[in-house]
């Protein structure tokens, strides 16, 4: 495996908890950018950006999912945060065994941001009346692994020895229809 140093554009949203109004107003897009057809259904369990809201305790969180893991964290801690209490897995982005949340309903596979490729902004940004999401993009110097051919033929076949040829074949379908 060799290395490689490049510039790659880092993109993320940065959050203003304190303006959310829990108007799940970027849930609905989320889900109706990605149904297909493209907005033809809305559904905020197939959103990429979940809103734990709690009027009560004046709690809006707006969080949007980063990456799978397989398993659940070992430690997890309590947040109080102006007085407020947040639960452990609030801010959490991650698609985990512990919970369903950032997982496709029907077919339990993790659901993860995709910036919305193709668009010039997040919907999900341009949708929140409130400014509560920000798109940010930075450049970042990265060390970047070259991957051979025989590497990702050995770690298919593990994966496939592992999950079974229908379930890769189902996540690799995901993944070129989320590219595409
Ligand atoms: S659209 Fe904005 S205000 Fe509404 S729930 Fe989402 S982040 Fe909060
Ligand atoms: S950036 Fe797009 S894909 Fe990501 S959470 Fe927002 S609407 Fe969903």
């Amino acid at each position: 495996m060799t290395t490689n140093k490049k510039i790659k554009t880092i993109k993320s949203i940065k959050i203003d908890i304190d303006k959310c109004n829990g108007c799940r107003a970027c849930e609905v897009i989320c889900s109706a950018f990605h149904a297909m057809p493209k907005y033809s259904s809305n559904n905020p369990a197939r959103s990429r950006i979940r809103v734990t809201r709690e009027p009560i305790r004046d709690v809006y969180v707006p969080v949007y999912a980063g990456d799978y893991v397989v398993a659940e964290c070992a430690g997890r801690d309590k947040y109080i945060i102006d007085g407020k209490e947040y639960d452990e897995c609030t801010f959490c982005r991650a698609s985990c065994p512990s919970r369903d949340l950032f997982k496709e309903p029907d077919s339990g596979l993790p659901l993860k941001c995709d910036m919305c490729e193709g668009e010039d902004e997040p919907l999900c940004v341009k949708w929140c009346m409130v400014d509560a999401l920000t798109y940010e993009e930075r450049e970042e110097e990265i060390i970047e692994e070259e991957v051979t051919p025989g590497e990702v033929e050995t770690g298919l076949e593990a994966l496939v020895n592992k999950h079974g040829i229908d379930k890769v074949a189902d996540i690799v379908a995901q993944i070129s229809k989320s590219k595409g």
